[in-house]
């Protein structure tokens, strides 16, 4: 069974759509933390940026300027949050890699 974003990928789950070209899809997160809280998630299933390979590191650098493009589409010029929570610690929940894009507030520092 494909995990919970896959199933958003494949469109079996619905989810708001933000962007998306062959290499990710970006959505809405269903429990926005700030005014812009959008996933961008890779087509390809890697489940952590802890199981990614050297091959990925373009994927991975990729999702980071879809986040910079959301970013520019959305307005954000005052700046934004781009996160990737990794493992138990990191506060990952969905087996899946995804940046979160957080923006329309000021964020603060340390986070949680
Ligand atoms: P993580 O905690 O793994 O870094 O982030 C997972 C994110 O996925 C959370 O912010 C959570 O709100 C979001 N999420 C979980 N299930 C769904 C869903 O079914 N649809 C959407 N759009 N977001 C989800
Ligand atoms: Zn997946």
């Amino acid at each position: 069974m494909s995990c919970l974003f896959c199933r958003i990928i494949d469109g079996s789950i619905p989810s708001k759509a933000i962007y998306q070209d062959d290499q990710c899809y970006a959505f809405a997160d269903i429990n926005p933390q700030a005014p812009v809280h959008v996933l961008i998630v890779p087509r390809q299933h890697v489940a952590s940026i802890a199981h990614a390979g050297k091959e990925h590191s373009a994927l991975i650098g990729h999702l980071h300027w879809a986040a910079a493009e959301i970013a520019r589409s959305k307005g954000l010029t005052q700046g934004y949050r781009t996160v990737i929570n990794t493992g138990e610690n990191g506060g990952q929940t969905v087996e899946h890699i995804h940046v979160h894009l957080l923006g329309g507030r000021p964020m603060i520092w340390p986070p949680g």
